[in-house]
């Protein structure tokens, strides 16, 4: 049976990525939409409204993720594709809302062109992935699936000093209740999400199949040296931790140039004390984060950088502290969705490139509970977590228009039947 390729409505689409764009934009414009507040409240009202006039039946859970169902010839397992609605500070329109936005777009197309799926397909509108409130990173994927410890809503604060919890209140939710969000229906999971890189756009590809999200690595290191008169202490005389801070950098830098990509190594922030033009800096503070989709060769790049570290300091007689502040480690996606996502791409004529993800995503927590893969959509110049984010809508299209063939393929009896073969790995 050969059925036309998708057609996406492209201009629907456009305007609501601007749409929902504009709630959460401060007076100078500035887009600001973390979780629970009144902005995002708004922004998840404004896109059950969009669901409900697509016709899917509309719910949201204990934790305020948002569904909306595309009914099938059998009530279940269900086929979920969607991302998160809240954003970071100063953010754009694309991350996280295009991948709920897409999955609209591609549900609609398959209702319109294609009809009643064989399994029931549904899209999620997470409640919050980005930590930009709360450190509460993949809190709506992790209700999902069953991973909120008890104790976290009311011990996690916000910079106003409410709790994730009274957060939750405000949005006429119960933090006690949130266990009630975890489901054991879903058959498989797939995200379209911006690439957040240059990958794509400079390949010239059209789409990324991600079959893995990279592993990674985030270090407090405080350097503890001597604060001395930068005029009196001769050079010898001196322990110098910003001095010895720089070489550390440059040669953690180096590590992760001789490793070769997709390595990566950075130090984001420093802070030097006293922090005056005429003393020698006697302590100095600064983030490391290390990534590498390889566990094994992740593993030895921080051991390197570790051991750095203490080459420096006892070379300068310098004090060490190191403290991880987060570690998580790559995440491998499911071979089967990939393959389905490849297969959609070639019957809907549209080039791909398998890839690594170098940030973290909703998937590699709903990887723990169904068999999971990412679409990922070029970004203009690499660009995200800013303003500037964009993608042509003509851009955009072709992966929405593979999302909803991967989603009818996913749905399908065909697949039903193999995914039933592939092993579940608890991760
Ligand atoms: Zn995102």
């Amino acid at each position: 049976v050969s059925e036309p390729a998708l057609s996406i409505d492209e201009q629907r689409l456009a305007t609501r990525l601007g749409e929902l764009g504009n709630i959460g934009r401060d007076e100078e414009g500035r887009l600001f939409r973390p979780v629970y507040s009144p902005q995002w409240a708004e922004a998840r009202d404004l896109i059950q409204r969009w669901m409900d006039s697509a016709g899917l039946s509309t719910r949201t859970d204990a934790a305020g993720n948002l569904f909306g169902r595309l009914d099938g010839d059998t009530v279940g397992p269900v086929v979920l594709t969607g991302s998160h609605i809240d954003t970071v500070r100063d953010g754009g329109n694309y991350d996280g809302a295009l991948g709920v936005l897409g999955a609209l777009a591609a549900v609609e197309a398959i209702q319109d062109q294609l009809g009643r799926p064989p399994q029931p397909i549904e899209i999620v509108a997470f409640c919050e992935e980005e930590a930009s409130r709360f450190t509460s990173s993949f809190w709506g994927s992790r209700a999902l699936c069953g991973l909120i410890e008890a104790t976290e809503a009311e011990r996690l604060v916000d910079e106003s000093a409410v709790t994730l919890a009274e957060a939750m209140r405000d949005v006429g939710l119960s933090h006690d209740r949130v266990g009630e969000a975890f489901r054991d229906d879903v058959a498989a999971f797939v995200e379209l999400h911006i690439e957040q890189g240059r990958i794509l756009e400079d390949a010239g590809d059209q789409l990324g199949i991600v079959r893995s999200i990279t592993g990674l690595r985030q270090l407090g290191i405080t350097l503890l040296g001597r604060a001395d008169h930068a005029g009196t202490t001769p050079m010898i005389l001196r322990r110098d931790a910003l001095a010895g801070a720089a070489e550390a950098m440059s040669r953690i830098e180096a590590l992760a140039m001789e490793m070769g990509p997709p390595a990566v190594a950075t130090v984001g922030t420093i802070v030097a004390e006293p922090g005056s033009t005429n003393v020698v800096p006697g302590r100095v503070r600064f983030t490391i984060d290390v990534r590498h989709p390889n566990a094994d060769a992740g593993h030895r790049l921080a051991g390197d950088v570790e051991s750095v570290l203490r080459e420096v300091a006892q070379s300068r007689g310098l004090e060490l502290a190191i403290g991880v502040f987060n570690d998580h480690a790559p995440t491998p996606l499911s071979d089967l969705v990939a393959n389905v996502i490849a297969k959609a791409a070639r019957y809907e004529g549209v080039s791909t490139r398998e890839m690594v993800s170098g940030g973290g995503h909703d998937s590699q927590i709903m990887s723990r509970i169904t068999p999971t893969a990412m679409i990922f959509v070029p970004s203009r110049d690499g660009i995200s977590h800013s303003p500037d984010e964009f993608t042509p809508i003509d851009q955009i299209a072709p992966c929405v228009q593979v999302l909803g063939r991967t989603m009818w393929l996913l749905a399908s009896e065909d697949s039903v039947q193999r995914r039933q073969r592939e092993p579940q790995v608890a991760r």
